[in-house]
C-alpha cells in the first residue's frame, strides 16, 4: 500500500516528467487583474470601507416602492437595482433613488442575524401596507460590492 506522502510524490513526480497531472484551468487570476478588481476599493477611506460591511444577514431583497418592479431571486438582482456608492440603490426600470424622503422608512421589526443577534431592520410600508425593505436591499448591494472587489 502507498502511504499519503508516498503517492503525492509520484504524482509529483509523473507530472514533472510531462502528465497533465497539474495541468489545469483552475489557475488563479494574474496579479494585475487581481489588482485592478480591488484597485475601487483600496481608494475608500477605511471608515467607509467598514460603512460598507452589512449589520445584519446580506442578501435581502425589496421591490420598488415607486414603480413596484418585482425582485424574483434571493440576492442580487442587477437586472432591478443599480448601486451608486456610497450608499444609493436606483430602481433600473423608472429611476427612482433610494433612500428617498417620499419613500420614509415607516415601519420596522426585529430579526435575529446569523450570531443570534437581534437586529432591527427598516422599511418602508406603503399605503396598502407592503414592505420595502429598502434599507436591507441596500446593504445587500453594498456588502455584494465589497465582496467583489476584496
Ligand atoms: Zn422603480
Amino acid at each position: 500500500m502507498i502511504k499519503p506522502p508516498a503517492l503525492l510524490a509520484a504524482l509529483l513526480l509523473s507530472s514533472a516528467h510531462g502528465a497533465p497531472l497539474l495541468d489545469h484551468d483552475l489557475n488563479t487570476p494574474p496579479r494585475r487583474q487581481l489588482e485592478a478588481a480591488a484597485r475601487d476599493l483600496m481608494k475608500l477611506p477605511e471608515a467607509e470601507v467598514l460603512a460598507l460591511v452589512p449589520e445584519q444577514t446580506p442578501f435581502i431583497t425589496s421591490d420598488c416602492p415607486a414603480c413596484g418592479n418585482t425582485h424574483f431571486a434571493r440576492g442580487l438582482e442587477r437586472d432591478l437595482w443599480k448601486l451608486t456608492l456610497p450608499g444609493t440603490l436606483t430602481c433600473l426600470k423608472c429611476g427612482a433613488q433610494f433612500p428617498s424622503d417620499k419613500f420614509p422608512l415607516n415601519d420596522k421589526a426585529t430579526y435575529l442575524n446569523t450570531l443570534g443577534e437581534k437586529v432591527e431592520i427598516a422599511f418602508h410600508r406603503d399605503a396598502k401596507g407592503r414592505r420595502f425593505a429598502l434599507p436591507g436591499a441596500l446593504q445587500s448591494w453594498q456588502n455584494g460590492w465589497l465582496v467583489e472587489h476584496l
